[in-house]
């Protein structure tokens, strides 16, 4: 099960394998970090989410 990158929760997983939540990338990466609907909630854009991963 994925896990929020931000809060470290599970996140739930919708029909199909899609997640509630996100997913976001850094500029330039190819890595993918999971957020939950909750931090998603929590923090207004991409940019801020971001900002809560090392
Ligand atoms: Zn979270």
């Amino acid at each position: 099960m994925a896990k929020c990158t931000i809060c470290g929760n599970k996140i739930a997983e919708l029909f199909l394998g899609k997640l509630k939540g996100t997913i976001i990338k850094k500029e330039g990466k190819s890595k993918q970090y999971e957020v939950c609907f909750e931090c998603q909630k929590k923090f207004k854009n991409k940019e801020e989410m971001l900002k809560e991963i090392k």
